[in-house]
């Protein structure tokens, strides 16, 4: 998905979270809304959907560590990027769509059609994962 696309989608999101859950502030959303876009900056490395960019791993190491409501948003907005990305036609996923451990895809060969099948399970995943823990975060935190 394009940066304009992932960036208008996350403001969307983020803004009518900040509608539907009074604890969550106007001005709370604003770097969720940037991080949303981040996952992409792998492609600056020269390497596309690196598994660490394009997971939910980073920020909850960092909610872990801090456990509050700008953290699990930038949990959500990690997993969002992650669903955004999923394709609705995986076989069609080669080489520079699949996930990827640096410069080498993680799942079968990188010209195989699997590859594609397995990066949108992994990106699915990522996405369920994240959304799961904001809504654990507010029935049981909050
Ligand atoms: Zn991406």
């Amino acid at each position: 998905m394009k940066k304009i696309l992932h960036l208008v989608l996350g403001i969307v999101l983020f803004v009518a979270l900040s509608y539907a859950i009074e604890e969550i502030r106007i001005t709370m959303i604003f770097y969720p809304i940037l991080l949303n876009i981040a996952p992409d900056i792998d492609i600056s490395f020269g390497s596309h959907r690196n598994f660490l960019t394009h997971s939910i791993a980073i920020p909850i190491v960092i909610l872990a560590f801090n456990w509050d409501v700008f953290n699990i948003l930038c949990v959500l907005a990690f997993a969002f990027h992650c669903l955004c990305d999923v394709s609705l036609r995986p076989s069609k996923w080669k080489g520079y769509y699949t996930i990827k451990f640096y410069h080498h895809t993680i799942f079968f060969g990188a010209e195989d059609k699997a590859a594609g099948a397995m990066t949108s399970l992994w990106l699915v995943v990522q996405g369920i994962l994240g959304i799961l823990l904001f809504i654990f975060y507010w029935m049981f935190w909050i």
